[in-house]
């Protein structure tokens, strides 16, 4: 048979391109992605899919918004770059905007992405601590199934077994803690109580690891690749009165949940906290250039100052806050706020949540639908009673049936043995009432049309 135009790429593909975390399965080539139009992306074939997990939970303003490309022009054809060892307009507009999103004074690092920017919280917290005078306090506390990055440090904070082993020895100094997983909790036993069980476990690590050894704790606002884990809204109220009490600085990874994606402008705002440091990327740009940011609160800032030798921060990258990445994330923050994107988001989660609780209730495998905002979860299991998690190789049907149908989902791959069963969604917040109901078909139509029978 001829080959057609598709077959002479993928095989361009598959000798060139070494795609990322993907297993190698000639059989089963990679999409080639061509456009994107709003909650859409299109295949070289022309093929249309919905992208129910706006690529890596990233393209928050949809796809194919020409004013983004406009301002990227724009600022290249001004002034295409400028290192941050010195400064530039966008920057500083963008720094602003971002202080009024967070509702708090902060100092703004910009790096190139989430791995960067929680890397930059590390090594600052560090030597924070070591111009305070304690010079003992190195460790941060994350929690397992979390993710924060592929980078080493980052690695070393994520608690997810799979994504490490072979990597190791990481860096030291990072400790872990139970997730909150509701779902999972004793049986019998309160959210109450379950998630004052999980303070006193911090607690205990902080005190059994020697309490002037604790440097930091990190922790997204909910854990999302990890299972989109949702604490109780008094967790990390508790967390923070934690860390104050051990002088531990608080890291919110935002890198997901930040730029309206839970349906707040940030995730932590659903809980009464402020965090010492916030680290943000793929929604602030929507995705369209790269671009992240660690923000430091100003006291914290205070310690860096001066001319005294080695007080500054010895951290430099060539690309963080490239003058384009910095207009084209005002840009996306401009159409967030006139399009009303972060109600949108809340609004559009309560929709899918509802519609996706009373469609699948009664389907054997779907132990619990969870989410906030437009971060949503599936948790499927072979017995709702035991709670056994379904097989990889059923989670991976479930998928590839629904990219037969047009939806692109996402699933918790890679993060604990026998426990990668959550199905995640994770929408453009533009996505229309349409978008949103088509995602409820396809996920109601293939999960209908397959159960999994492995009791
Ligand atoms: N933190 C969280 C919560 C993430 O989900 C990710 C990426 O998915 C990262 C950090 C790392 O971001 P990046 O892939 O841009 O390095």
């Amino acid at each position: 048979m001829e080959k057609t135009k598709t077959d002479s790429l993928i095989e361009r593909d598959q000798s060139n391109v070494w795609h990322h975390i993907s297993p190698y399965v000639e059989e089963n080539p990679a999409m080639i992605a061509v456009k994107g139009e709003g909650s859409w992306i299109i295949d070289y074939d022309g093929n249309r899919y919905l992208d129910g997990m706006s690529g890596l939970w990233c393209v928050n303003i949809g796809y194919g918004r020409e004013e983004l490309a406009k301002a990227a022009y724009e600022q290249m054809k001004e002034l295409c770059y400028m290192p941050l060892t010195q400064s530039h307009i966008p920057a500083i507009k963008l720094a602003e905007k971002i202080n009024e999103w967070l509702e708090g004074e902060y100092m703004i690092f910009y790096s190139n992405s989430g791995s960067d920017a929680n890397e930059v919280a590390f090594k600052l917290i560090r030597q924070y601590h070591q111009q305070n005078g304690e010079h003992g306090r190195f460790k941060f506390i994350s929690r397992h199934r979390a993710y924060h990055g592929s980078s080493m440090g980052a690695l070393s904070a994520t608690g997810q077994a799979l994504r490490k082993y072979k990597y190791e020895p990481l860096a030291s100094g990072f400790l872990h803690i139970s997730p909150p997983d509701s779902y999972r909790r004793p049986d019998n036993m309160s959210i109450e109580t379950f998630h004052s069980m999980l303070m006193e476990e911090l607690e205990r690590k902080i005190i059994w690891e020697q309490k002037e050894t604790i440097a930091g704790v990190i922790m997204e606002p909910l854990i999302t690749g990890g299972g989109v884990l949702i604490p109780h809204p008094s967790y990390l109220e508790k967390v923070q009165e934690l860390c104050k009490k051990y002088g531990i600085l608080l890291i919110m990874d935002e890198v997901i949940c930040g730029f309206g994606r839970t349906g707040k402008k940030f995730g932590h705002q659903h809980f009464n906290i402020k965090p010492d440091i916030v680290t943000m990327a793929k929604g602030l740009t929507s995705a369209y250039l790269p671009l992240s940011v660690t923000a430091v609160k100003k006291e914290i800032f205070e310690k860096f100052k001066g001319t005294e030798e080695n007080v500054h921060f010895r951290h430099i990258n060539t690309f963080g806050g490239n003058p384009s990445s910095c207009a084209v994330a005002l840009k996306n923050l401009e159409i967030l706020e006139k399009e009303n994107l972060v109600e949108k988001s809340a609004q559009s989660g309560i929709y899918l949540l509802e519609h996706l609780k009373n469609g699948l209730h009664s389907h054997p495998n779907v132990g619990d639908i969870r989410g906030l905002g437009l971060v949503l979860g599936i948790e499927l299991v072979e017995d709702k009673f035991t709670k056994v998690p379904v097989s990889s190789k059923y989670m991976a049907k479930i998928v590839a049936e629904c990219k037969k149908e047009g939806l692109i989902i996402g699933k918790n791959g890679d993060t604990v043995d026998g426990y990668n069963n959550i199905l995640t969604l994770s929408p453009p917040l533009s996505s229309t009432e349409d978008d949103l109901n088509f995602i409820i078909s396809v996920l109601m139509k293939v999960l209908q049309n397959n159960q999994s029978t492995q009791k």
